[in-house]
């Protein structure tokens, strides 16, 4: 199990959770996801390899084309302060493997800092103060919850905690270092620690994870959600569905 995999399979979609693990379908990246990709390439240290892997974003002088420029001014923003770097320090990429909840799962944190014990989170945005409507809370939200992070928080933190064999509830630090891709980009560090709701978030992943584990293992049928990109693409009309106005 990984994070995404969890969120894709409750906050999304089942159908598409489980094409995604066959291999029958692939996500095509967008720009946007693509300059928070770059980005992130440029924390590992793997600038070089992702040019190789993404040369539809340069140019043939191996650098970045228009569209993706911004990603070069929010690694600036970041380089030029040395307290959002100083929170960049650590084993970078790291991954952690434990058992949870009757499945195995595995992490890669994007920095782990055992001497602070601290695990930091890179996050890229649209904007940091502005809040975006989130069709699953029928409400406006910040980025942090859009994303999910306080899920990634809890998730990171047991997984973390079990990998390195402390006691229960002694959970590590996770912060959040976030950039904005606007053209003048805002930067911020979140301290995403939370006991309580690291604790409500792993109930909700105990009660969970039966059906994620009978799902992978073809017990269950998938639910399709009928909104994402995979539901609409296999979608099979039967019905007219009655207009009536509003
Ligand atoms: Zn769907």
């Amino acid at each position: 199990m990984s994070r995404s995999q969890y969120t894709g399979f409750v906050y999304e979609c089942e159908a598409k959770e489980m094409v995604k693990l066959t291999g029958d379908w692939v996500d095509v990246a967008t720009t946007a996801q693509e300059v928070g990709q770059y980005v992130h390439s440029w924390n590992a240290g793997k600038q070089k390899e992702f040019q190789e892997n993404h040369p539809n974003m340069f140019t043939k002088a191996n650098t970045l084309k228009a569209d993706y420029l911004v990603a070069n001014t929010m690694i600036d923003c970041l380089q030029n302060d040395p307290f959002a770097m100083s929170y960049l320090e650590g084993e970078k990429e790291r991954i952690l493997t434990a058992e949870m909840y009757g499945a195995p799962w595995k992490i890669m944190m994007n920095v782990h800092s055992i001497p602070s014990r601290r695990m930091v989170d890179l996050m890229t945005t649209r904007s940091i103060i502005g809040k975006v409507w989130d069709e699953a809370v029928h409400g406006y939200v910040s980025f942090i919850e859009l994303a999910k992070a306080p899920i990634k928080a809890a998730i990171y933190a047991e997984v973390e905690r079990l990998a390195m064999g402390r006691a229960a509830e002694d959970w590590s630090e996770f912060m959040v270092v976030a950039v904005s891709k606007e053209k003048y980009p805002d930067k911020a560090v979140f301290n995403m620690t939370n006991p309580t709701r690291i604790a409500a978030e792993l109930a909700t992943f105990e009660a969970n994870m039966p059906r994620i584990i009978a799902l992978k293992a073809g017990l269950e049928a998938p639910r399709r959600c009928e909104k994402c990109n995979y539901c609409r693409s296999t979608k099979v009309l039967s019905q007219v569905i009655q207009y009536s106005v509003g």
